[in-house]
């Protein structure tokens, strides 16, 4: 035991800071499942309070769907509990496989290989494809996890300018001589919740000779006309060489990821993607419930549609009201007040007055780029969303920003 009072210590003092810094990560625990109207404890120990979720991936409202659980407790009957082993060694049960040839068929590719989680997913998709030789080209904005993925990877690497199609063709000259060229961006970008331009990426590949990579975790399921993802949103189905998704968020929102895309890349990471090989893949009760939301979402785009109609709702209903938003059309609208503290307090207020929506701020967002990111959800019901403006539009009123621009909010609040 050498955890001496030094180290406890330098610990002590780290997390002092970040306290001192002002981004101590506190968890609010949730009492109830994943849903609109959810029970919260916070801060923790206090009684608990009913809210209306405003934050969560739960895009489809899936993630408490009873024919979802039904299914889960069927796979869990039939197939067990866990696997205990990795796939390659006695992990893999049928349902995987016909897992995959779902997702394959769904988002219009060749085959798909599933990961633990799209973080493995991104982890390990680059380094089983890529060599030193070759070159990762990445928008600037693109989600923690493929940077991590691209840092265990031995290839070369740059960034263009977010969605700068512009700086993207730069890159793509610059870097002409390389063995592979490989284009990465998130379909939809979380934090601001803006689409990539996959028509004019994809073109631009097709000219340079580069393979895409979309990371389409806040898509698949709902955008495009079908919920295919933003390749069907941009026109490109089939034009996309790698799609790498979740199903941690409208997909049920229990866990799991994949890369689904071409063929010969698919089978190279079943060959030599580390999260695949060393660690267990999805749980066969997860794996049923995905199998189902699958085949809820083949049946009906009525939930991607609903979505649509309320995100729209509430988008136009924060601009009346004198709100700054971030011009999208996704369901993720973040609601911007640029400074730190008043993103915080303007969460705290909502949560007192049963709102629950989480302030962002640096390191988060840029500096100056605070905000309250709202996302909704098909499980939102119009009264749910209503009853949530109602509340925006008296916080916005106490705290004094609505109708004030983006100046005279830094004017009066600092940065
Ligand atoms: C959430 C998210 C991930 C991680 O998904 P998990 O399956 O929870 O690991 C990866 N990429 C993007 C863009 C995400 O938004």
């Amino acid at each position: 035991m050498s955890y001496s009072e030094k180290t406890r210590d330098l610990y002590l003092s780290q997390l002092a800071d970040i306290r001192n810094g002002g981004i101590f990560k506190e968890e609010r625990f949730i009492h109830s499942s994943q849903a609109a109207d959810i029970e919260v404890e916070f801060p923790s120990g206090s009684d608990l309070k009913k809210v209306i979720n405003m934050c969560s991936n739960n895009y489809l409202g899936l993630s408490s769907h009873p024919d979802v659980i039904k299914a889960a407790h069927e796979g869990l009957e039939s197939r067990g509990y866990g696997m205990s082993s990795v796939r390659f060694i006695c992990g893999t049960q049928d349902i995987h496989r016909e897992l995959e040839n779902k997702v394959t068929e769904f988002l219009g590719t060749e085959d798909t290989i599933l990961f633990p989680s799209c973080m493995d997913a991104n982890a390990g998709v680059f380094e089983a494809i890529l060599t030193s030789e070759d070159i990762m080209i990445s928008d600037r904005l693109v989600h923690a996890s493929i940077i991590d993925g691209m840092r265990l990877c031995s290839a070369q690497h740059d960034t263009f300018k977010h969605s700068s199609m512009e700086h993207l063709e730069e890159k793509l000259l610059l870097h002409s001589n390389k063995r592979l060229k490989l284009v990465i961006t998130d379909g939809v970008f979380s934090m601001d919740g803006d689409t990539a331009k996959l028509d004019q990426m994809a073109r631009l590949c097709e000219k340079y000779d580069a393979l895409l990579l979309v990371d389409d975790s806040h898509a698949t399921g709902f955008i495009g006309r079908t919920g295919r993802g933003t390749h069907e949103l941009c026109n490109v189905m089939g034009r996309i060489d790698i799609i790498t998704t979740t199903f941690g968020k409208a997909l049920g929102g229990a866990s799991g990821g994949c890369v689904s895309g071409r063929k010969e890349i698919v089978e190279m990471c079943r060959q030599k993607a580390r999260p695949y090989l060393f660690s267990n893949t999805i749980a066969p009760v997860i794996v049923s419930g995905v199998l189902k939301v699958f085949d809820i979402l083949s049946a009906s785009t009525e939930r991607r549609d609903k979505l649509e109609k309320n995100a729209a709702f509430w988008r136009k209903g924060l601009k009346d009201a004198g709100f700054i938003l971030k011009e999208g059309n996704t369901p993720i609208v973040p609601v911007m007040l640029f400074n730190a503290k008043l993103s915080q307090d303007f969460s705290k207020e909502l949560f007192n007055e049963g709102i629950y929506a989480i302030g962002f701020f640096f390191p988060v967002v840029p500096n100056g780029q605070a905000r309250i990111r709202t996302q909704i959800s098909a499980g939102h019901e119009i009264h749910h969303l209503e009853a949530a403006l109602e509340k925006f539009i008296k916080v916005g009123k106490k705290l004094g920003i609505l109708g004030l621009t983006k100046d005279q909010i830094i004017e009066k609040f600092g940065l």
